[in-house]
C-alpha cells in the first residue's frame, strides 16, 4: 500500500509541493507546527531510518542540501530552522515514509518536551 507521501509524490492526493526533484519531494504540511513546516521526502519509500540502506546514503545526503535551499528561499536560513526526523513509536512518527521536518519563522523553543 502506497503511503500518503507517495500518493502525494506522484500527484494522486493534492499536497502544496515546494519542491520536487528525481530523488525527493517537499511540500508543506498539512498542520503546520511552525509559519515554515515543511516535509522533505524521499521518493523512494523508505519507512523509517532504521531502513536506511547504504544505497540511501546520497538522496538522504541530497535531503540537507535542499533543506539549506528551501529555508533560504522561506527566508529563515539567518534566522535558524530546526530539521527533525522521527523514528517508531517512542518519537511518535506517524507517517511510515521517512521524512524531515523543515521548521522555522519563529523561536522554536527548546529542543525536546523536559519530562
Ligand atoms: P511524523 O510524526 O510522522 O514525523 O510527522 C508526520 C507529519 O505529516 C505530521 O506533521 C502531519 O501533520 C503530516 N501529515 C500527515 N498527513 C498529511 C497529509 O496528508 N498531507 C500533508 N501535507 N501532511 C501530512
Amino acid at each position: 500500500m502506497a503511503t500518503i507521501f507517495s500518493k502525494i509524490i506522484k500527484g494522486e492526493i493534492p499536497g502544496d509541493i515546494v519542491y520536487r526533484d528525481d530523488q525527493i519531494t517537499a511540500f508543506r504540511d498539512i498542520d503546520p507546527q511552525a509559519p515554515t513546516h515543511i516535509l522533505i521526502v524521499p521518493n523512494k519509500e523508505i519507512p523509517t531510518v532504521n531502513d536506511v540502506n547504504p544505497e540511501d546514503e546520497a538522496t538522504l545526503g541530497h535531503m540537507f542540501s535542499v533543506a539549506k535551499r528551501i529555508a533560504e528561499k522561506e527566508g529563515i536560513a539567518q534566522t535558524g530552522y530546526r530539521l527533525l526526523v522521527n523514528c517508531g513509536r517512542d518519537a511518535n512518527q506517524e507517517v511510515l515514509h521517512l521524512h524531515m521536518h523543515l521548521f522555522g519563522g519563529r523561536q522554536l523553543g527548546p529542543m525536546i518536551m523536559r519530562k
